[in-house]
């Protein structure tokens, strides 16, 4: 792989401009998540008010089959009432009188459990409210929030697109062969694929390199990988500060 040091330095530019661009790229990346986030709040709100109308559905429900069990308790004591007087004998009329009264007491009991159902319903009814105000609250603040974030989004694309196209124009001096050793590096989570050497260690892994392979860094006749973490190795061109 025969380069100059030019090349090499253009690739080391190229890295730079690379890093400009995954910067842009992670607020990017970061952006659609908290949209998804503030649309989830808002379905969460919308369930609670769902949550409290199932429940007043279901009040209701009860209510009305009580209000028929009280209404037929209270028809039969209505028409053994009216039969009352037909009957003749006097234990007849008493065990009748007990089935009307057990009759209007069961009626009664019901109607109390129907006062309870409705102390319930105007609960519900109450909770509902209160979840639907939350939910408008809710909804006004995530409107905002991703109207933001929509227009974050779109701002930092507009800065990549630039950005990518100073990278671009960064890769044109940069041999293919140091290009592909270079995308490989990256494509393996390794940001840094091109580091100078320091001293007499890579910069990237910090290990010692041996004497001849710090020869060949210094020519840059060729492309010297270092073996432990296989980034690109450069002498810069001034004496690097310890980094
Ligand atoms: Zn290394």
């Amino acid at each position: 792989m025969a380069l100059t040091k030019e090349a090499l330095f253009a690739l080391v530019a190229l890295q730079e401009k690379d890093a400009v661009l995954d910067g842009i790229q992670k607020e990017i990346d970061a952006v659609p998540p908290k949209i998804a986030a503030a649309k989830a709040d808002l379905e969460g709100e919308k369930k609670h008010i769902e949550a409290a109308k199932a429940k007043i559905v279901e009040l209701e429900k009860r209510k009305k089959a009580k209000e028929l069990d009280a209404s037929s308790k209270e028809e039969a004591a209505r028409k053994h009432s009216t039969q009352l007087n037909e009957l003749k004998s006097n234990d007849a009329y008493k065990a009748m009188q007990a089935e009307i009264d057990k009759e209007k007491a069961a009626a009664g009991d019901i109607e109390t459990e129907i006062l309870q159902l409705m102390e319930e319903i105007d609960k519900a009814r109450a909770e509902e409210k209160a979840a639907a105000a939350e939910f408008k609250k809710t909804e006004e603040f995530a409107k905002k929030d991703i109207e933001k974030l929509e227009a974050e989004l779109s701002h930092a694309k507009g800065v990549h697109a630039s950005a990518k196209a100073e990278r671009d124009a960064a890769a044109v001096p940069v041999p293919a062969s140091a290009m592909k050793v270079y995308e490989h590096a990256r494509s393996r989570g390794k940001a840094d694929a091109i580091v100078p050497v320091v001293g007499d260690h890579c910069s990237g892994c910090q290990i010692n390199l041996a004497p001849i392979l710090l020869g060949e860094v210094a020519k840059a006749k060729e492309l010297v990988i270092c073996e432990s973490c296989q980034r690109i190795l450069y002498r810069p061109a001034k004496a690097p500060s310890a980094a």
